[in-house]
């Protein structure tokens, strides 16, 4: 039986269930619970040795790729929260990079 009240609380994430039916004995996945981390730093990054951010056009067209000096950004800035920031040289994309 799938458990919706896992659903019912705001912002809860659903837990992982199995369930087993019974004509054949097969056990499902009925929800996926990824484990979740804490966003990647700029300052874990850096960490690492990692000075340089890899930054891809999300267009999905036209496949430009810069490689943008991060030694400007603070060490608790999420590098995923760059994402929605940048803006295509090439094809003037707007709020859709790729960093790595
Ligand atoms: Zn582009």
């Amino acid at each position: 039986m799938l458990n919706l009240q896992s659903f019912s609380k705001v912002g809860a994430r659903p837990k992982a269930t199995k369930e087993t039916v019974p004509d054949i004995g097969t056990v499902l996945n009925t929800a996926y619970d990824p484990e979740t981390f804490p966003p990647v730093t700029m300052g874990h990054i850096r960490g690492h040795g990692c000075r340089d951010l890899l930054v891809y056009c999300g267009s999905g067209r036209c496949h430009h790729s810069a490689t943008m000096n991060g030694d400007g950004f603070p060490d608790d800035l999420p590098v995923r929260s760059l994402c929605g920031r940048m803006v295509c040289t090439v094809c003037g994309y707007i709020a859709g990079a790729e960093i790595h």
